[in-house]
């Protein structure tokens, strides 16, 4: 998982207050709320290392303190955010799993390299081998080069066993397990269970409610830049953002009230590197029509390919509109003459996938339950951002983790009863700073 590592947590909306969503969207509420899920953030932010401001942010849910000290705004950072505060807006510095100090054995980030895209080459941004997989106490084994391509049902509405390839050695083996936990990302998770079909699930496994691969979401986004003249130097690398704002999460000017943040995004390597750079993000409804679903071409391995389609809602596309102004006023403010546009065609696919195997307390407008089991099928659980009703408007990888975290403790709940499962590990000391 290369990501940029913008971490923010879920903001949660009262979704019976307020007309956010269009009628025929998808409900969006969550059969869980912030809390079950806050001790699992504050666990994830320590294992990853976060940095981050304390209240600056109007929207930061409670929490534990941050594990660490935000990092400092870097040029652009700061000509953004005194162009934010000149109109009225709150810029708080973007919360990050990189290490502002050394932290947990790893060092501060040296802003030596960009970090969208790449892994980090000091570890000091924090990932799921160092925060996880590194400290498991028992052995995990993974099979690299391995690709699922269906499971295999058996009688009594379970899942028996996974056929899967070893892509290099073109090999097939049929592996046979108790549990399954699926966690390939919101496309190819409901292509899985889309696959896979039985006498007994003649739509796909866990999809009796018709809604596997359905409210397929991808989250609404731009980028707008510019040059200024206040920056004096073109200085590149470190954090891809070190200031966000997000006064219009809800706002009475957005239509349907629900909006979504700004936050700067510093040029990639090899674009024009003097620019100042804003990204705009917001959650899409879920829609029905907007769906994963099979096709009859197939792969090279004889399944059948996935189609996505996905038209953007009006109502989204005059939110989008919106924050896209409220972006081209801080820059602007900033002192950047001429402003580009930069689409981002999400509606064609995007890296923030989310909605497909919904998770919800009923089984006809869900698939999975509040911890991710699908509805039909005792012994499958999906863990990644497809089991999200809805994303809100930040950047997901953090909430992904803290329910996959959730569920996970969950499990060995319900199978190890003798186990109690915790949610603060007792050799995590909070540092203090
Ligand atoms: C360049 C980039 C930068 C990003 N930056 C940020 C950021 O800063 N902050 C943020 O919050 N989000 C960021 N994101 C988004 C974030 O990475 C995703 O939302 C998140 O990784 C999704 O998690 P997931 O578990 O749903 O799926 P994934 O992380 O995609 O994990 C799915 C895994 O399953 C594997 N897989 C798929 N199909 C199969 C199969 N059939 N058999 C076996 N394995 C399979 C895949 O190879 C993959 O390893 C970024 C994304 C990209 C691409």
């Amino acid at each position: 998982m290369f990501f940029a590592g913008i971490a923010f947590r879920y903001r949660e909306l009262d979704f019976d207050a307020g007309p956010f969503l269009a009628d025929d969207a998808l409900p969006a509420k969550w059969p869980i709320d912030y809390y079950a899920l806050r001790g699992c953030y504050d666990e994830m932010e320590r294992r990853l290392g976060v940095a981050r401001a304390g209240d600056d942010d109007p929207w930061q849910p409670p929490s534990a303190p941050a594990p660490m000290p935000p990092h400092d705004y870097d040029d652009r950072g700061t000509l953004i955010a005194n162009a934010g505060a000149r109109i009225g807006l709150s810029p708080f510095a973007t919360p990050l799993a990189i290490n502002s100090r050394s932290f947990d054995g790893r060092p501060a980030c040296t802003r030596c390299s960009t970090c969208t895209e790449r892994a980090c080459p000091s570890g000091a941004k924090g990932d799921a081998i160092q925060g996880i997989l590194n400290r498991a106490k028992t052995t995990v084994t993974i099979r690299t080069g391995a690709r699922a391509l269906r499971l295999i049902g058996g009688r009594n509405h379970r899942v028996d066993a996974v056929e899967w390839i070893d892509v290099a050695a073109a090999r097939r083996t049929t592996t046979r397990a108790d549990n399954f936990i699926l966690a390939a990302n919101a496309v190819q998770t409901a292509r899985l269970l889309l696959v896979s079909t039985e006498p007994w699930a003649p739509e796909g496994i866990g999809n009796s409610s018709g809604l596997v691969g359905a409210g397929l979401s991808f989250k609404l986004s731009c980028y707008l830049s510019g040059r200024t003249d206040y920056l004096t130097e073109s200085t590149f690398g470190g954090p891809h953002s070190t200031v966000a704002f997000s006064d219009y999460y809800l706002h009475p000017d957005v239509p349907g009230l629900l909006g979504g943040t700004i936050y700067q995004a510093n040029p990639v390597l090899g674009t024009d590197t003097s620019s100042l750079r804003l990204h705009v993000l917001a959650g899409d409804q879920p829609m029905e029509r907007n769906r994963v679903r099979l096709v009859r071409a197939r792969d090279e391995f004889g399944m059948p390919r996935v189609m996505m389609d996905y038209r953007t809602h009006p109502r989204d596309a005059e939110r989008l509109r919106f924050l896209a102004e409220r972006a081209a006023d801080i820059l602007r403010t900033a002192g950047v003459h001429r402003i580009r546009f930069e689409p981002t065609e999400f509606h064609r696919g995007s890296r923030h996938l989310h909605g497909t195997c919904r998770a919800g307390d009923d089984p006809h407008d869900s698939v999975t339950d509040r911890n991710g089991r699908l509805h039909d099928i005792d012994n499958v659980h999906v863990v990644d951002g497809s089991v999200l009703p809805f994303a809100g408007g930040v950047n997901p990888v953090l909430t992904i983790q803290a329910n996959a975290l959730r569920i996970a403790r969950e499990l060995i709940g319900r199978d190890r009863p003798e186990a109690t499962p915790s949610i603060e590990s007792p050799n995590l000391l909070m540092p203090t700073y």
